[in-house]
């Protein structure tokens, strides 16, 4: 008896931003695995009893990817239905792929649900349109954080700064200063528009708005900590010209 696991994007965290089909899945699950990232709405919605928190444990310890591997094929094996619950997007930044690999590795049958990614919801909440015609026609997702165990890094910041187009960066909270460092010694104009967008749908929302040369500042006089997202690049000044009339912000109580 093999049971089948759903790898589901929940979205940024607002509930009504789940997927038709992502609420009916966690509604007939037997399981929900799950980090912190779908946030305290949607979690707080499913039954205590069927949710598995793989996530970061009391102690401050992540569990393994392994164990969640593991865990998987193991419930999948005992003829379960199984959510992988996963913040935004699975296969944007959340190992979805790792995951969907083991799967087929082990014979174990799954789907991939999509989500909203938090890069485009995040930046859009805070009045951000990731493209804009009159400013740009790319946008790049980059992680700030890369798996530590790796030599060097594989970004090249410079590269990127040449592209010209929006930049968002995903767990990119911690190391601001490094690659705002790089971006700035590649040439990019200091005062290039930067938000960032910290749980981003959330009821506790909060941006910030600096520019290249002064997010790090802005990030710390704000107190700004993860989840969030950084975007860098014209857009980002989007977000003044439309705050007024822009009912998602955080400063008319969305969420509360
Ligand atoms: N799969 C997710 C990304 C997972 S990586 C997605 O598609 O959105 C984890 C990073 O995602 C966080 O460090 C943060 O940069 C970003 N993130 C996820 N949810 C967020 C939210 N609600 N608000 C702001 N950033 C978020």
């Amino acid at each position: 008896m093999t049971g089948k696991v759903y790898l589901v994007g929940s979205g940024p965290g607002d509930p009504e931003l789940l997927t038709v089909k992502a609420k009916r899945l966690i509604e007939e699950a037997d399981v929900v695995l799950h980090d912190k990232l779908p946030g305290p709405k949607i979690l707080d919605s499913i039954p205590e009893e069927k949710r598995e928190d793989v996530g970061k444990r009391a102690g401050g310890e992540w569990t393994p990817q392994e164990y969640t591997n593991q865990r998987l094929v193991e419930l999948a094996g005992q003829g379960k239905t199984v959510v992988r619950l996963k913040g935004g997007d699975p296969f944007v930044f959340g190992r979805g792929g790792e995951e969907a690999e083991h799967l087929a590795a082990n014979e174990v049958p799954f789907e991939y649900v999509p989500g909203i990614t938090s890069a485009i919801a995040g930046a859009g909440v805070a009045g951000i349109p990731v493209t804009h015609r009159d400013h740009v026609s790319s946008v790049t997702f980059v992680t700030g954080h890369e798996d530590p165990t790796k030599e060097e890094s594989a970004i090249d910041w410079h590269a990127l700064a040449e592209t010209g187009g929006t930049l968002v960066v995903f767990m990119g909270v911690g190391k601001l200063p490094m690659y705002t460092g790089e971006l700035l010694s590649a040439g990019m104009a200091p005062d290039t528009p930067v938000a960032l967008v910290e749980r981003a749908t959330w009821p506790n929302q909060q941006v910030a708005l600096g520019t290249l040369d002064t997010i790090v500042d802005v990030r710390d006089e704000d107190g700004i900590e993860p989840p969030a997202i950084t975007v860098i690049g014209g857009v980002a000044a989007t977000r003044e010209r439309v705050l007024a009339f822009l009912e998602n912000d955080p400063s008319d109580g969305n969420g509360e």
